[in-house]
């Protein structure tokens, strides 16, 4: 027996078994119902989302002699004759390979003639927008004044190249992406029903990687069953797939998330030399930093939404405690915006590796945050100068005077017995810094001291006429005189000393 794939075998014959779209199911049904049929539709949406699927189903039940809650039933003489393929009243046309004046004249070169089994003759057309400008005018003639007993069903993927002439004269159906866990659920059936064993985590693979067409999900779902040999399990998915290993990839995120640029290029050379595409790398890191965002947003309800192997969901949970939302969100848009421009170039490896090193160092974006926060530092400052009685600008002051602010604030914290040790050495002020210059070893042992480092910066951040800048030790650290003097009088005599 010749082998169907599972997206034909498994093609919904009744309304009921369409995925995703109750929307259009429940009008066309309510039409069937009533009987308010129209002469032309138009069906949109991304591809492998019912589309053609719909199209047929209704141009059976409108035919029908017995319908079933608005679907064919399947077993009247309409239902069995008009389920042969080549029958002469539901005619299919493909417009992606005929799109001539031509081909459009034979096709409804016989709808003069009444249809030979039921009450209508249905038109399907697939790819519409395929049509040249002189096949659409004749179309568009025989939808002024069709007769009574033809309908037409329009279906395409590109709604904005149909021309408003022929839009204003069809129904409208917007045909939606399918939810994943719809289409998981359907793969699940269907596995069953052919005795495929999986893993929960693989059908879910799957069915997210159809990103809304239930074809696309179910011819990788027919390869993995090929592939697994009737066992699917989520790393015969990623196989099939070419994704990237869940532990090299996350490397490669936090290598990237703690900005350590040399281990992502490591990283990513060992990727590629798997044979890794760095397209397919963008988009898994996009996913990645994507996923880790529903963790951060969802909780515990991420575990569910994404329905990842626990070691994976575990991996990607410790990026998520590591790194804040705007971070994840620069990474992700740098990669996600990265899958575009690689389709179009002839240096993928070298663009993808300038995008790392680019998502190790931050966006530009955090910088500008960053500048925007000191700025509003500076203001603060200069409005509780103003506060404290500086009514003019305030006024410049040198690295001494600072420190004589720093210095009794220190005092008020308890540090006094630093502030007087500190007390001779040099200081200086540039526009962001503080600098206090470390003379000797004893100094530097004091300032060693963290909590002592720690005090002096604490005191300057609170000190309006130190305006916000950071404060920085400078070691210039001098031979002690104690140690160089007799050294020195052994050279010079005994009358020379040291300044
Ligand atoms: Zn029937």
């Amino acid at each position: 027996m010749a082998y169907t794939s599972l997206y034909r075998r498994y093609r919904p014959d009744a309304f009921d078994s369409v995925i995703g779209q109750d929307h259009i199911v429940r009008t066309l049904k309510n039409q069937l119902a009533s009987g308010n049929i129209g002469h032309a539709y138009i069906f949109t949406g991304t591809r492998g989302t019912g589309k053609t699927s719909v199209a047929k189903i209704f141009a059976r039940a409108v035919n029908c002699l017995h319908p079933v809650d608005g679907s064919p039933c399947g077993e009247c003489e309409c239902c069995k004759e008009l389920s042969r393929p080549n029958n002469f009243d539901i005619i299919e046309m493909d417009a992606a390979s005929n799109n001539s004046v031509d081909d459009i004249r034979s096709l409804i070169d016989k709808i003069g003639f009444a249809p030979t089994v039921g009450k209508y003759k249905v038109y399907i057309i697939d790819e519409v927008h395929m049509l040249s400008t002189a096949a659409f005018n004749a179309l568009l003639k025989t939808l002024e004044e069709p007769p009574a007993y033809a309908i037409f069903i329009l279906a395409t993927t590109e709604i904005h190249k149909i021309p408003a002439t022929i839009l204003s004269r069809c129904l409208r159906f917007d045909f939606r992406l399918v939810p994943t866990k719809l289409i998981a659920e359907r793969i699940r059936f269907i596995f069953d029903d052919i005795g495929v064993k999986y893993q929960n985590e693989a059908v879910a693979l799957i069915a997210s990687s159809g990103a809304g067409s239930v074809r696309d999900a179910l011819s990788l779902a027919d390869m993995c069953v090929s592939y697994c040999n009737f066992d699917v399990t989520y790393d015969g998915v990623l196989e099939v797939l070419g994704a990237s290993d869940p532990q090299k990839l996350r490397s490669l995120a936090e290598h990237i998330g703690d900005g350590d640029a040399d281990g992502a290029i490591r990283e990513i050379a060992s990727l590629c030399d798997l044979g890794k595409n760095v397209s397919l790398l963008a988009s898994d890191l996009a996913a990645l930093f994507r996923n880790v965002l529903y963790i951060k947003h969802c909780g515990d309800d991420a575990k569910s939404i994404l329905a990842l192997p626990d070691d994976v969901y575990a991996g990607l949970k410790e990026l998520a405690d590591k790194y804040e939302v705007p971070r994840c969100l620069g990474i992700m848009k740098i990669f996600s915006s990265l899958e575009g421009e690689l389709r179009y170039s002839s240096q993928r490896r070298i663009l993808f590796e300038a995008a790392a090193i680019k998502a190790c160092y931050g966006d530009e974006s955090s910088k500008a945050n960053e500048l925007a926060a000191r700025v509003s530092r500076l203001e603060k400052t200069v409005m509780a100068l103003r506060k404290s009685g500086f009514n003019q600008a305030p006024a410049i002051m040198d690295a001494k005077q600072v420190w004589i602010h720093i210095a009794s604030r220190l005092n008020q914290m308890g540090y006094s017995l630093l502030t007087s040790a500190l007390r001779d050495v040099k200081m200086e002020l540039t526009d962001s810094e503080f600098v206090i210059c470390v003379p000797d070893a004893a100094t530097k042992k004091l300032i060693d001291v963290a909590t002592n480092a720690e005090a002096i910066r604490a005191a300057a951040a609170n000190t309006p006429e130190a305006m916000g800048r950071a404060v920085i030790f400078k070691e210039e650290l001098q031979v002690a005189k104690d140690v160089a003097l007799p050294y020195v009088q052994d050279k010079f005599g005994p009358y020379v000393d040291i300044k």
